[in-house]
């Protein structure tokens, strides 16, 4: 029986990005799943910018928005007339090095991960089913099936179910997948088309009976389609193609479309698991939350989830924190995961349902607010943090203690670039860090070289207040760059007291 650190079921975004950050954290990993290869379907569209931040603290990010398309532009039409034109990289330009939402389809999207870790010597065992696994004092074993029929064991001490929606880590564990499913069925299709709207922006298209998204894919007249079907083909599942859907928006948006190139009927559900973790078990991605294709929040959250157990994971396999760090990442995720699911759902129900107050909703509430915010940049911005998942924090967790300027313990540390600096830099070491940004003492200094801290130093320079950030505080970095400690003064004491609270050893950790 081979041994591991951690063996992951299921080779989606999800299993793919939290592979990626273990190995760069030094940990050995086995990567299984049960089909012959990724996806061959565009699926997920959209990478936010704070999936890419992440994947720029691992070296992915360049790459992935080469070979993307920069969406920048996004309009909202409601009846046939445009009500506003969201600028993106006007809006978010100051917030993250990413101000766009980079469409780049899951396929391909996976098969630039699966690249990245062959050449880091992983590869995917494919054909290889989770069929049972149980657990021990020393961790997992779990039973594969492979290609031929044969079953093999797999030891861990870790085991991460990262096999989608319709999980067997979940329904071994026996963790109740708690929500719901909408009644209506909805397309997805890849088209080519012409028209208003094949102008390489993107648009959302409301109507009283139907909706529409169009996410350019940056080819000349190439474009994702999400949309519903006709009232008749509304609940029933069938062979539909593309003649079934509701045409209403495609007509006011002018839209001729001359081939289609992928079409796919889906129901879209709404269900959060019980739980997140069972001793060495982990549930994440589509195994832990589904939810309405609403901002296209799905994949980027389950990769947030990866990089969230990631640096633990490595933490508690290299013994530099004790076990209880690991209930944090179900009190960090599934909480964001319950949120979502509300949100997403509201917005769902508007967008797509035909009461009354969803069409009143949905013709003067949605174009009211969307042409407010058109006006208002501060506005503007939030609905950009929200949507980007920059905005997300761990406030609530037992890690986050403090407050420094406008910034808490548990935020994402914000953002600086001048021509002089950029302190997003230092965090590619996936290293625990101080940030000082003005002066500090020397006892801070002696203490983060006894204990095997980086400490970042930045003069003070009156931009870093317009980011929240205040004079001569102090903040502690986590490796996935949120701020575990903001401290308002640069006392050693307030570092000290966290760091025996939070038994986490910072010597040797990161990659
Ligand atoms: C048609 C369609 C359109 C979508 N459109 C969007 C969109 O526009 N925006 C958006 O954000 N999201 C969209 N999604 C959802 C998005 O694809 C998922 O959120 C995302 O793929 C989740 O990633 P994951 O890695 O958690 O799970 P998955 O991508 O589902 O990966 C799970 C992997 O586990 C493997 N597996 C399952 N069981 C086992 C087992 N027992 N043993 C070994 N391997 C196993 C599977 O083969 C699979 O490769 C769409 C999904 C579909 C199906």
């Amino acid at each position: 029986m081979s041994k591991t650190q951690v063996f992951i079921t299921g080779a989606g975004p999800t299993g793919l990005v939290l592979a990626l950050w273990l190995n760069r954290l030094g940990i050995t990993v086995r990567i299984t799943d049960k089909l012959d290869s990724h996806v061959t379907q565009s699926r997920a569209m959209v990478v936010h910018a704070r999936t890419l931040e992440l994947y720029q603290q691992i070296g992915l990010a360049d790459e992935l928005v080469k070979l993307g398309n920069r969406d920048t532009h996004v309009n909202l039409h409601v009846n046939g007339k445009r009500k506003a034109r969201f600028i993106f990289d006007a809006i978010g330009d100051t917030l993250t090095p990413y101000p766009w939402l980079l469409i780049f389809p899951q396929d391909s999207h996976e098969a630039l991960l699966e690249r990245y870790l062959q050449s880091v010597g992983i590869n995917i065992e494919r054909n290889t089913e989770l069929i049972d696994f149980t657990q021990n004092r020393e961790g997992i074993v779990a039973s594969i099936r492979n290609a031929d029929g044969s079953i093999n064991k797999i030891e861990a001490q870790f085991l991460a179910g990262c096999d989608g929606a319709h999980s067997r880590v979940r329904e071994i564990l026996q963790v109740s997948f708690e929500g719901g499913t909408y009644d209506k069925l909805y397309y997805v299709a890849d088209v080519e088309a012409t028209g208003k709207a094949a102008d390489k922006e993107a648009h959302i298209a409301l109507e009283r009976t139907d909706f529409l998204v169009v996410l350019p894919y940056g080819q000349q007249n190439k474009m994702r389609l999400i949309g519903t079907f006709k009232p008749d083909k509304y609940t029933k599942r069938g062979e539909y193609a593309f003649d079934d859907i509701n045409s209403r928006c495609v007509k006011n948006l002018s839209l001729k479309v001359s081939t289609v190139n992928w079409f796919s009927e889906y129901r879209v559900h709404h269900r959060v698991a019980k739980n997140f973790q069972h001793n060495n078990v982990f549930l994440l991605g589509d195994a832990a939350h589904v939810h309405s294709p609403v901002g296209g929040q799905g994949m980027n959250t389950g990769i947030g989830d990866a990089v969230n157990l990631a640096w633990k994971l490595a933490a508690v396999v290299k013994n530099e924190a004790s076990e209880s760090l690991l209930k944090t990442y179900q009190t960090e995720r599934q909480k964001f995961a319950y949120k979502l699911v509300k949100t997403t759902d509201k917005a769902f129900s508007i967008i797509s349902g035909k009461t009354l107050l969803a069409t009143g909703l949905r013709s003067l509430f949605f174009p009211f607010i969307a042409s407010t915010a058109y006006h208002i940049p501060a506005l503007q911005k939030r609905l950009f943090s929200v949507l980007s998942q920059i905005s997300l924090n761990y406030r609530h967790s037992t890690l986050s203690e403090g407050k420094a300027g406008n910034v808490f313990g548990g935020d994402r540390l914000p953002w600086v670039k001048n021509e002089m600096i950029n302190n997003f830099a230092s965090l590619q070491s996936l290293k625990w860090q101080v940030h000082i940004y003005g002066e500090f003492s020397d006892n801070v200094a002696e203490w983060c070289h006894q204990v095997g801290v980086v400490v970042e130093h930045f003069n003070w320079h009156e931009t870093y207040a317009q980011f929240g950030l205040a004079q001569n505080a102090l903040y502690l970095i986590r490796p996935d760059g949120y701020v575990a400690l903001a401290s308002s003064n640069n006392h050693l004491a307030n570092l000290q007291s966290w760091y025996v609270k939070s038994k986490i050893t910072f010597k040797r950790s990161g990659a």
